[in-house]
């Protein structure tokens, strides 16, 4: 026989919590269902009876013949008064409307078995994860375009325009206003040490940044003569470029050359080629614009640009080097207006560029899509 009518269900659950604890073997707990079997209810009501009831004992209990009339009666009486009893909130005068309400049930101590098994920290976590990663996606949908920040002493406006260097840097090739996007760059957040918020705001994008400008070549020493090689005007952009401006230190010269082998190769990118293998002469991507310049030069050049700016005619440049191409992926060949770089960011061959240039030993100046440095030594 089991208690299942809805009272003594009541007053049972209540037991039940109490008994959790040290001595709680008295009452069988079948997976939370809090069913207890009749005689071992009995046997100890007949305790609890006898030691609140002056007027009976567990003696004059078992005298009588209608014992088992007396236990429906009693059972759920003095199952009520240990539930008064042992109830935190009664016992201490207080109302049981000012307990907060955990778990589903007023003023307990104990969870009850069903709460116990509420969701575990871990989802919770896995849950506010979500959460965050939904509203990182169009945070970063409006940041892309919007997000004020300053390079090189000038104004800057999103970072749509490094979007294929932020996707092989976060290794994701998801569209940056998705969660996908914003779960990738969680990761990347973590990994360099920054909050993992998921949004591409100024902190992460500075980082990004001095990723970046951490990978380039770090020489900045002139080569000597024996190092600089003259290439042909084939290989440039401008074929009427003197031999003194077609110099390019040795070994970049010949990263360039399997580079542009290898990029032929993959038709994929349209590349107009020669019989055999070679970029043509009519191509004008990936053609060299500028390589070598000499500190006169460069001089030459800031005075015919006197707005080119920091970024754009450094005192100091990587191409004094000869390990530094300026190569033409579409658009303006070496114009820095926002427009431009728009659309070279977007060119095939840039964006195959982001992904292997890499493996031939070049890597990028971020802001100027057209410029590549050789780091191997
Ligand atoms: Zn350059």
């Amino acid at each position: 026989m089991r208690y299942r009518w809805c009272g003594a269900k009541t007053v049972l659950g209540r037991v039940e919590e109490f008994s959790e604890g040290p001595g709680s073997s008295t009452y069988t707990n079948e997976r939370g269902s809090r069913r207890v079997t009749a005689a071992r209810v009995s046997d100890n009501l007949r305790l609890v009876v006898a030691t609140l009831s002056p007027g009976f004992s567990a003696q004059s209990l078992q005298m009588n013949d209608s014992r088992n009339h007396l236990e429906v009666f009693f059972v759920p009486l003095a199952m009520c008064l240990m539930a008064a009893l042992f109830d935190p909130g009664l016992a201490h005068g207080q109302s049981r409307a000012s307990k907060p309400v955990r778990g589903g049930t007023a003023g307990s101590r104990v969870r009850p078995t069903s709460s116990v098994r509420e969701k575990p920290a871990e989802a919770s976590r896995e849950s506010s994860l979500t959460s965050d990663l939904r509203l990182a996606a169009p945070r970063n949908a409006s940041l892309r375009r919007e997000l004020g920040w300053t390079f090189g002493g000038k104004q800057q406006r999103g970072w749509h325009l490094y979007e294929p260097l932020i996707s092989g840097l976060l290794q994701t090739e998801h569209d940056a206003a998705s969660e996908a996007f914003a779960a990738a760059l969680t990761s990347w957040q973590k990994r360099s040490g920054l909050r993992p918020s998921g949004v591409l705001d100024e902190e992460s994008l500075n980082a990004m940044v001095s990723e970046w400008q951490g990978k380039r070549l770090k020489a900045q020493g002139y080569p000597v003569p024996e190092d600089l090689v003259t290439a042909p005007a084939s290989d440039f952009y401008d074929q009427t470029r003197a031999g003194d401006l077609r110099q390019v230190e040795r070994k970049t010269y010949a990263a360039y050359q399997l580079l542009v082998a290898t990029a032929v190769a993959d038709r994929s990118l349209g590349l107009a080629r020669k019989a055999k293998g070679e970029l043509a002469p009519t191509e004008k991507y990936l053609k060299i614009i500028s390589a070598f310049r000499s500190r006169e030069y460069q001089e030459k050049l800031r005075r015919e640009s006197p707005n080119a700016g920091r970024a754009g005619l450094a005192i100091s440049s990587p191409h004094f080097t000869g390990r530094a191409l300026d190569l033409y992926v579409g658009g303006e060949p070496v114009e820095t207006k926002d427009s431009n770089r728009a659309l070279q960011v977007q060119t095939r061959v840039y964006q195959w560029l982001v992904r292997n240039a890499d493996r031939f030993g070049f890597r990028p100046y971020y802001y100027e899509p057209w410029h590549w440095e050789y780091v191997n030594k």
